[in-house]
């Protein structure tokens, strides 16, 4: 039998679940404008799809995910963006200090998608109608953006009035402070990531530990990203072949 979410009820709407509802609080922090659940729509292969937030500003939907996007529901995504035009944030977990993919149109894995932080970084969303994109030369580090952890921090303490039902959902995972985030195998990869396995990548050039501190990097591999828990900096395959590149080329000039 399938737990059921609790509704939670924040500014009016009454959300599926608090994760959810902590996301809508998360934006709301940025002072960026979002709209739920707005519209139905029918992908090209039939299937019903409700995007679970429309971002007016940076024209992007942005759909939340207790765990990581499966194959599937990344392909559904995908669709969503091809058959409207529309790039998809995929919001996975609580809103932590980090990076978030959004589906880059015609590319079908996570390893070519674009990353962007959700910050309020030179008023972008409102002035140019985006998020902030980091520069491949740049490592995304946790204080860089004050906006982001005042956000994080609202939408992790918020609390929500429970629901009819009283059950305890899936979504419900903030009791001890502390995030369900499961990893999951997310199948064969189809495009050029599939011949780019981060973890591959750094066994074989023998670059499993951070450059700055030594400490063993946190390797995502379904989504080709890297993170160093000490330093706080990671980002995407691409930064973390440069990485390599750089070192071997340090490595040449020594000998
Ligand atoms: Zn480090």
């Amino acid at each position: 039998m399938r737990i059921k979410a609790i509704e939670t009820q924040y500014k009016g709407y009454r959300f599926r679940s608090r994760l959810e509802a902590r996301w809508a609080v998360y934006l709301d922090s940025l002072n960026i404008k979002w709209e739920y659940e707005k519209e139905g729509y029918n992908l090209e292969d039939g299937t019903p799809y409700l995007p679970d937030f429309w971002l007016p500003e940076v024209e992007m939907w942005a759909e939340v995910k207790g765990t990581l996007f499966t194959e599937e529901e990344l392909e559904k995504a995908i669709l969503l963006h091809r058959g409207l035009g529309f790039p998809v944030l995929l919001l996975e977990g609580v809103p932590k200090c980090g990076v978030y993919l959004a589906t880059t149109e015609g590319v079908k894995t996570k390893g070519g998608m674009d990353e962007y932080v959700l910050t309020n970084y030179h008023n972008y969303p409102k002035s140019e109608g985006r998020f902030y994109s980091m520069p491949s030369d740049e490592d995304f580090e946790c204080g860089m953006f004050n906006d982001t952890e005042v956000a994080t921090n609202k939408a992790k303490s918020a609390r929500f009035e429970h629901g009819d039902n009283g059950v305890v959902s899936e979504d419900d995972d903030l009791g001890e402070g502390r995030v369900s985030f499961k990893e999951r195998d997310l199948g064969p990869v189809t495009g050029w990531a599939l011949t780019v396995s981060i973890t591959k990548l750094a066994k074989d050039n023998n670059f499993k530990h951070c450059p700055n501190c030594g400490h063993e990097f946190q390797l995502q591999e379904s989504h080709g990203l890297y993170f160093c828990k000490y330093c706080s900096k990671g980002g995407g395959l691409k930064k973390f072949a440069e990485m390599i590149a750089k070192k071997i080329n340090q490595g040449a000039g020594i000998k």
